[in-house]
């Protein structure tokens, strides 16, 4: 039986010494793995086989999350398509129905908190009859999309965040941090 020399065992051994360039070769390839590794999660998220379903459930979640609001919404833009009104689906980041006529103007004369261009309330939006601009629309799109996350809670957020504004001397409807997210959206146009 052959037997390898000490010697020859102890140079072998030596090729598998720890060496302060070894360790970084192998950090670097290990970064250079998890970064591959990353690369290629984010073309298969990226990818419609996989985004568009995903981004579809996402939204049909939001859709049902926020349906009791929506149902109030509906309730609203039903008198408001009866007298001469006319609906209109939005579909950007979420699906929206767009709701306007003569109604929705004296609607959003009367707003409990001042006359206003559009309204949100869960995945309908009252606008005015004309007027209605991109940067408004995208302000209300802004609002369906935190009344689909915060679902039925969202009212009781808004005015949560209101009331905050309020107490720390601020405009309860300026400060309003959903108001503040949908004007950064609107920068967005
Ligand atoms: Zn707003």
């Amino acid at each position: 039986m052959h037997e390898a020399p000490i010697q020859d065992l102890d140079s072998d051994l030596d090729t598998f010494k720890f060496t302060p360039r070894r360790a970084a070769a192998q950090v670097s390839l290990r970064h250079l793995i998890k970064h591959r590794m990353l690369q290629t999660l984010q073309r298969l998220f990226q990818s419609p086989l996989i985004r568009l379903p995903v981004s579809w459930t996402g939204t049909l979640f939001g859709i049902v999350w926020a349906s009791p609001l929506t149902a109030v919404g509906l309730a609203l833009a039903l008198p408001i398509v009866v007298f001469s009104g006319h609906a209109q689906l939005i579909r950007g980041h979420t699906l929206a129905l767009l709701v306007r006529g003569k109604v929705a103007d004296f609607m959003l004369q009367r707003h409990p908190f001042g006359a206003m261009n559009a309204m949100a309330i869960g995945h309908v939006v009252i606008a005015e009859k004309s007027g209605l601009s991109s940067r408004v629309l995208i302000h209300e799109l802004a609002h369906v999309r935190q009344a689909a996350c915060w679902g039925p809670f969202f009212p009781f957020a808004y005015l949560a965040s209101s009331a905050w504004a309020a107490l720390r001397g601020k405009n309860a409807y300026w400060h309003n941090r959903f108001e503040v997210a949908a004007r950064k959206a609107e920068k967005h146009f």
